[in-house]
């Protein structure tokens, strides 16, 4: 094995939650004014890939997301709310955009709260954490792939990261910030789990959460590329389980668009507990038109010009392909859309007009980890302190980011989560191996 620095505290995992944690726990030393003897690097910051963030810039679509102004709770998953809500007490939205106006980074809010670099640019974002870093005294090891935490006894005690190729740094205290199962492109492949798992830590189930949803294909694939505002609601079985609004796309495997994705974890969820559920989206194309309107308006349609061709009928109301689907659909023969409307019987016009109201799709499944943009599930809360992050079960490993039992709904409420974990396990971390340190 290969000794590489001797530090204060180490950080597994170069993301979001990792390097906000390396941030701030070498500005936690920096201002302590420790002794430093024998210590290489106050913070050493490890990343398996061949450089940090990676996954950040990928993040809302190039623009980086990066908190959100409604920040609630209810905004998140797991097992114990309380714990998200202490934490989000420790290092909340304001924190955070002061935080990131301290590195030079302005930001703005766009629609639904979501918050933004000013610049609408997620390289922005790392590049200001990346100067931070270096600037705060943050050692930055890539192609440091750990496979192992060792607990070095002896009087001065701490932890080991060894890689899987053999090196090693060693630490007073340790942060493990390596993400959870979702999009594995970016280096996360739950690992970290694994690293924690030989304390004694435990995960709930895991399953792929802010995802697009596969669905029969007979309808979508002629649509695929054709967005438009509406409400999906999700049936499980004869149960009305969720509704969300907002922007639909139809594509060539099923549905996505940032109303699906908020029901995707519902799905997943259902899916995993039981392939064989009945799961529908129930799609409401036309959300401000009330059925028997809607129904009315198409009646008087057909006397206004009977001679209008079937494939236009619904034009002016929803897109052409979509309007030309959903006629073909309530026929109840299946006619050429050449024909004139005055052929559109009672019964088809209702039918035209149920589809347009309650579109159902049939859902066989989530497009899975490499698709996904967060894992539902992780570790479980209960096993670590709510005010410091540290290991109930280990003293001296903390743990930040989507490694725990939470997630956040789409919207920036993922990196929240990054950032305020990252925060609390950094000052905590630090606060600890100064505190060893000096007693
Ligand atoms: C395409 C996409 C878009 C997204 N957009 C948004 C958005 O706009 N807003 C939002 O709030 N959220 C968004 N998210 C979710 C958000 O990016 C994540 O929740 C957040 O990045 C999690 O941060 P993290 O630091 O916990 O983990 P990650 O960012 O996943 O970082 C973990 C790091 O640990 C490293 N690592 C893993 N194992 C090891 C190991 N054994 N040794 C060393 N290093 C290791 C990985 O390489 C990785 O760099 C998006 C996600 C994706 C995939």
């Amino acid at each position: 094995m290969t000794g590489l620095p001797n530090c204060l505290v180490a950080v597994v995992g170069g993301g979001a939650a990792g390097m906000m944690a390396a941030i701030v726990a070498a500005r936690t030393i920096a201002t302590a004014g420790v002794d430093k003897s024998g210590i290489a690097v106050p913070v050493v910051l490890l990343e398996k890939s061949d450089r940090v963030g990676r996954k950040l810039l990928a993040t809302g679509n190039g623009r980086c997301n990066l908190s959100n102004q409604f920040m609630t709770p209810d905004h998140f998953h797991g097992q114990d709310r309380q714990f998200v809500e202490a934490l989000l007490g420790r290092f909340s939205v304001n924190d955070t955009l002061e935080f990131f106006l301290s590195l030079g980074l302005d930001c703005r809010i766009e629609g639904n709260g979501r918050i933004y670099p000013y610049s609408l640019q997620s390289t922005a974002v790392l590049d200001l954490l990346r100067r931070a870093a270096a600037r705060s005294g943050v050692e930055t090891i890539s192609h440091f792939d750990v496979e192992d935490i060792v607990v070095v006894d002896g009087t001065d005690g701490g932890f080991r990261m060894v890689a899987v190729d053999g090196r090693f740094v060693s630490a007073r205290t340790s942060i493990v910030a390596t993400g959870g199962m979702a999009a594995p492109a970016f280096g996360c492949d739950g690992t970290g789990y694994f690293l924690l798992n030989k304390f004694g830590h435990v995960c709930t189930p895991l399953f792929p959460a802010i995802v697009q949803i596969k669905t029969d294909t007979e309808l979508v694939r002629g649509l695929a590329g054709i967005k438009f505002e509406g409400i999906a609601g999700l049936r499980i079985g004869s149960r009305m389980a969720k509704t969300a609004s907002g922007e639909i796309l139809f594509t060539d495997y099923g549905l996505s668009g940032p109303a699906i994705l908020d029901l995707a974890r519902e799905i997943g969820g259902v899916l995993q507990m039981d392939p064989a559920e009945q799961v529908f989206i129930e799609l409401d194309l036309l959300p401000d038109m009330e059925y028997q309107r809607l129904l009315t308006w198409l009646k008087k349609r057909r006397g206004l010009d009977p001679d209008l061709e079937l494939s236009g009928f619904l034009t002016g109301l929803v897109h052409k392909k979509i309007g030309q689907a959903i006629v073909k659909r309530s026929l109840e023969k299946p006619l050429p859309l050449t024909r004139p409307a005055a052929e559109l019987t009672e019964r088809s016009l209702t039918r035209t007009a149920h589809f347009l109201k309650k579109l159902s799709i049939r859902v066989t499944g989530t497009r899975g980890w490499a698709q996904a943009q967060v894992t539902a599930g992780g570790l479980k809360t209960d096993q670590f302190n709510h005010s410091t992050l540290e290991s109930k079960l280990q003293p001296g490993l903390f743990v930040a980011g989507e490694i725990l039992d939470v997630d956040g709904d789409c919207g920036g409420y993922n990196l929240q989560w990054a950032w305020t974990t990252g925060y609390v396990a950094g000052k905590s971390a630090a606060l600890s191996a100064i505190g060893a340190r000096r007693s």
